[in-house]
């Protein structure tokens, strides 16, 4: 992979550059409307860490992914109480908590399967009405109910700011989050995708969501038959 090379010198220039150990930053590969086999593919070329942002998709894809030992799988979609239960089951890390009911319904699940989920707050802070996400005002509420949790490990922040081809759009939001996880002593900062990644690991990001930087442009769905253009 081509540009998985590209992709790690990248990290490791701005790691250099922020004087962080390439180490401190877990690359999620995000394989979302990717087949089975090019997740293979990537693990093959190194890869251990995989995002995906529809519980559906990825549970058809899971049984194809049976050898792959030590790769975990994130959850880093828009999460319904009612996929709860497959997400926890599917997923090692699900970054995109929001509210209390979600937590306290993961935490109701994963008890129920006798499981350890690992979880991130998603933060919404921007003003976009299209985006979900915590306001940051909602953290200590958030944090105290996951004080609450034996199932569920609340491990820190997770945002993505309004799209831009200018990463230093994003900068704001990033050190926003990398001042809120201080606040809060929360370990892990997942931000930064293709286009701005470089900014969050100077920003503090210790883990990465990159899809098209990895994988190329993402297969768009094909035309039902009957409605394709003569
Ligand atoms: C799709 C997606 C990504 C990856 O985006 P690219 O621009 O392809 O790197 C990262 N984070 C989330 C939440 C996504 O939905």
């Amino acid at each position: 992979m081509d540009r998985l090379r590209v992709v790690e010198q990248r990290i490791t220039s701005a790691a250099e550059r922020s004087g962080r150990p390439r180490a401190g930053i877990t690359l999620v590969a995000v394989s979302k409307k990717f087949s089975a086999e090019r997740i293979e593919e990537a693990y093959s070329a190194g890869i251990r860490a995989f995002g995906e942002n529809y519980v559906q998709e990825f549970a058809e894809k899971r049984p194809q992914l049976n050898n792959l030992t030590g790769a975990r799988f994130h959850f880093i979609g828009h999460l319904q109480t009612n996929k709860a239960r497959q997400c926890c089951r599917l997923f090692d890390v699900i970054q995109t908590v929001d509210s209390v009911r979600l937590l306290e319904k993961l935490e109701q699940v994963a008890k129920q399967e006798n499981i350890t989920v690992e979880v991130l707050l998603e933060m919404k802070l921007s003003g976009e009405e299209s985006k979900t996400g915590a306001a940051p005002e909602e953290i200590p509420e958030l944090l105290a109910a996951g004080k609450e949790c034996e199932h569920v490990r609340v491990q820190g922040l997770m945002t993505m700011p309004p799209w831009s081809e200018d990463s230093e759009q994003s900068r704001p939001y990033f050190r926003r989050l990398a001042s809120l996880a201080r606040q809060y002593r929360l370990p892990q900062l997942s931000m930064g995708m293709s286009n701005d990644f470089e900014a969050a690991i100077e920003e503090g990001a210790t883990i990465i969501r990159v899809g098209t930087a990895l994988f190329g442009p993402r297969p768009k769905p094909q035309p039902a038959a009957g409605l394709a253009p003569t």
